[in-house]
């Protein structure tokens, strides 16, 4: 079966350029070799540190940028390289819904119209077809239609994360990209955005990929998890597997680190200690070795390469030590 997603050694470089003749003189490794697969209907969640290349994946993958190399095959067909015009059809597929919806709205035109403008880039319905379509999508993502000529500055961030999903909704994609969708809003506007997201993938079987730095939130929408840092994958796992028993050390840490959803309950210290490398200075070898404290010689030698851990063939790791540090652990 072909899935509907499948990521090909992807790597998406920024060149760096300096001086008078803006000659290259470097490059920035956003996004390194990353391989996954996405069946219809999945939430696919992806989280790591500021800087750890989620956001340009994700970009990449809806094609805002053009990959540096690998493949992205969308229900088979390569849409790494395609040009403008034909991207043109495949976008109807694949969304983004961003963090900043104020950012992303245009905020000299009502809701009607940047609701309207999908509709219109793709010459679709009349006049009035376009209204009642965006009636109805208000509708879906819990506005009223009778806001529609209301400006973004008129709604609450909340709405305006609403207007976000609906925009993105409106050419009925396969695939929406939800960008630090929720982060920008407060708690319990958080609840209700991802429930939305959730109602809404069940009516229209939609898949997602959701990135964010809070590892709460991806908790509770992805059915698995992966985990980047500087532009690799450290981990990937199903989501009750990650994290019950996160097996990559960076993972752990991360864990560990992050704000519990109970306040009352007793905060660990943070233990990712040390700054993330520069995406354009990577270190050799385990990306992560400058901050492991379980790193060994090879980890500044060898890269080592996204395997299986133990017999669960659907638990990748990133790690020279994988198996010797989940030992005492082992996974079903
Ligand atoms: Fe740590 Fe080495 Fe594993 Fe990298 S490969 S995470 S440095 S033990």
């Amino acid at each position: 079966m072909t899935s509907l997603l499948d990521v090909k050694n992807l790597s998406m470089h920024f060149p760096i350029r300096g001086g008078l003749l803006k000659r290259q003189v470097g490059s920035v490794f956003a996004v390194n070799d990353i391989s996954f697969q996405l069946e219809e209907g999945e939430t696919f969640g992806v989280v790591g540190e500021s800087g750890c290349g989620k956001s340009t994946l994700g970009r990449t993958i809806v094609r805002i940028y053009k990959p540096t190399s690998g493949e992205i095959l969308f229900r088979g067909q390569n849409i790494a390289h395609l040009d403008k015009k034909a991207l043109k059809n495949f976008r109807r597929e694949i969304q983004m819904v961003f963090q900043d919806p104020y950012a992303s709205l245009n905020p000299r035109k009502p809701i009607f119209e940047i609701l309207e403008e999908p509709f219109l880039l793709h010459g679709l319905g009349s006049a009035a077809e376009r209204r009642a379509k965006v009636g109805e999508l208000m509708q879906l993502v819990g506005l009223r239609t009778t806001d529609m000529n209301k400006f973004p500055h008129e709604f609450s961030g909340g709405q305006r994360q609403r207007i976000g999903i609906a925009r993105a909704l409106a050419l009925r994609p396969s695939l929406i990209v939800c960008d630090e969708a929720v982060s920008a809003l407060d708690v319990s506007i958080q609840a209700q955005i991802i429930n939305l997201l959730i109602d809404l993938q069940k009516q229209f079987k939609l898949t997602y990929i959701f990135i964010s730095h809070d590892l709460n939130v991806v908790r509770y929408i992805s059915d698995r998890v992966a985990v980047m840092y500087l532009g690799r994958l450290m981990e990937l796992a199903e989501s009750s597997t990650i994290y019950a028993r996160p097996a990559h050390p960076y993972t752990r840490a991360l864990m560990a680190s992050a704000p519990k959803p109970d306040p009352r309950r007793t905060q660990k210290p943070a233990v990712l200690e040390g700054d993330v490398p520069s995406p354009s200075r990577p270190p050799t070898g385990c990306p992560f070795h400058t901050r492991c404290p379980h790193a060994v010689a090879i980890c500044k030698e060898q890269l080592p390469p996204l395997l299986p851990l133990g017999s669960n063939t659907k638990h990748l790791v990133a790690c020279h030590l994988a198996q010797e540090l989940n030992k005492e652990a082992p996974l079903s």
